[in-house]
């Protein structure tokens, strides 16, 4: 398919549908939805590749970097055919932040090398964001890059990156200028994950997953090209990624859409809790009954949140920044949708055996909204950018980053 032939979106639609019914394995509901082992990375980087062979990978994404080229609402389509199959989640990072990011803001030298190995699943991206002093201060961070001749030399240390030990490039956040006030002096870099000098410590979770990495950067040495926008520009490029994450946190995370995301489909009940309340013989409780209407409410509002607000970004009528009004909503949701799966599991969700997918009390564990930024901090962009509220107080912003006092770690030099 090219952008030459374009196909009717229902033609479009009815080869989507057809064509995963005969590549793509359902979707598990009893298989973690990220699964960061050897398994779970191959068989995502399988299906990717599939995808790329098959011709439907990168269904927006311009021709010249190899995707399909269509518009924005097959894209939409395509989520809905996918919403009942196995995508390539371990991907996420890399369809639902980096590929915006670079599309916006990279040079074309660097679309033309990194879009198409993403697209046909090469590439596994993660983000160098937060660091160990503190994520939501994001322009506060302590990683430096200093340009060497042909090449930048980063040092400093990052955190809770989803995916670091098995994706190949790192989006990452560094200040090449500590001279000005902390949001003016950041540059966006694409950091190699072999490059020496950069050392991945696997970070285990209390249930065992081990999602997230530490990194340590001494002395990593990278190409003077991979800088994504301007030198000194990185806070813009930082605030694309963030729309983006924020966007997609609070539509859904999923390659593949989810059920209700599409106007046929409604909204459906949540079939896992009743699934758990039936499996516990609780189905007839009229209190965990009521908590399953719960949940059909916070999704049902949910979804049509996420349908307004999109709509709205979409015609301009709201910025940008209404973003944080969908991962505010998903960061309200998400916790109560866990406290419930909680109340309905009861002791069951005390324990669980290694084998044992559902896993109710990690469930709420992991159901939050911190992920891709707090809940508090969306609060705080949807009071300032949206509603034109006065700035919460703060020294920190016109003063040069290296005369704060803030933001230090003992031996670490800004
Ligand atoms: C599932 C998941 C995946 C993640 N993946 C990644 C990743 O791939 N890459 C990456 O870089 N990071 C990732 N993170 C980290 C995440 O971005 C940070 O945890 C988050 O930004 C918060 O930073 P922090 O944990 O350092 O908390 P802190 O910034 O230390 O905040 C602590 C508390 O203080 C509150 N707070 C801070 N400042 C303010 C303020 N100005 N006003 C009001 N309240 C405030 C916060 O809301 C929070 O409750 C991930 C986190 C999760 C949970």
């Amino acid at each position: 398919m090219s952008e030459a032939t374009t196909p009717t979106i229902e033609d479009f639609r009815a080869t989507v549908r057809s064509w995963l019914a005969e590549h793509v394995p359902p979707r598990d509901p009893d298989e973690p939805f990220l699964q960061w082992d050897d398994d779970g990375v191959a068989r995502d980087r399988a299906i990717q590749r599939a995808l790329w062979d098959g011709g439907i990978a990168g269904v927006n994404v311009p021709v010249a970097y190899g995707g399909l080229g269509f518009p924005n609402a097959y894209q939409q389509v395509f989520r809905e055919e996918a919403a009942d199959y196995r995508m390539p989640e371990n991907f996420g990072n890399a369809f639902n932040v980096v590929l915006p990011t670079l599309l916006a803001h990279g040079s074309e030298e660097l679309k033309l090398e990194f879009i198409p190995r993403l697209l046909n699943g090469d590439h596994i991206w993660c983000q160098f964001l937060s660091e160990p002093s503190g994520g939501s201060d994001l322009a506060g961070l302590l990683t430096r890059a200093e340009r060497d001749g042909d090449t930048w030399r980063l040092n400093g240390a990052k955190i809770w990156t989803t995916g670091g030990n098995y994706s190949d490039y790192a989006i990452c956040l560094a200040r090449t200028n500590p001279e000005v006030p902390k949001h003016a002096g950041l540059t966006m870099f694409v950091v190699p994950m072999d490059t020496p000098g950069l050392t991945v410590v696997p970070l285990t979770l209390l249930d065992g997953t081990v999602d997230f990495c530490q990194e340590y950067i001494d002395d990593v040495v990278i190409p003077a090209h991979y800088v994504v926008g301007d030198v000194n520009d990185g806070w813009r490029v930082a605030t694309t990624l963030m729309m983006n994450e924020r966007t997609a946190v609070g539509r859904g995370w999923s390659l593949g859409g989810r059920k209700g995301e599409s106007e046929e489909k409604g909204i459906e009940l949540n079939l896992e809790l009743l699934g758990l309340a039936r499996h516990l013989g609780r189905d007839q409780d009229p209190a965990v009954r009521s908590l399953i209407g719960e949940s059909w409410v916070l999704n049902a509002v949910q979804a049509q949140t996420v349908k307004r607000v999109s709509a709205a970004m979409a015609t301009g009528d709201l910025p940008g920044h209404a973003a944080a009004i969908l991962k505010a909503m998903s960061g309200a949701t998400s916790p109560r949708l866990g406290e419930i799966t909680l109340a309905i599991a009861g002791p069951t969700a005390a324990a669980w055996s290694p084998d044992d997918h559902n896993r109710w009390g990690f469930r709420r564990l992991s159901s939050h909204g911190i992920g891709g930024g707090t809940t508090e901090m969306q609060r705080n962009a949807i009071s300032e950018r949206l509603l034109g509220l006065p700035r919460e107080p703060s020294q920190d912003r016109e003063l040069p980053f290296n005369q704060l006092r803030q933001n230090t770690i003992p031996g670490q030099r800004t």
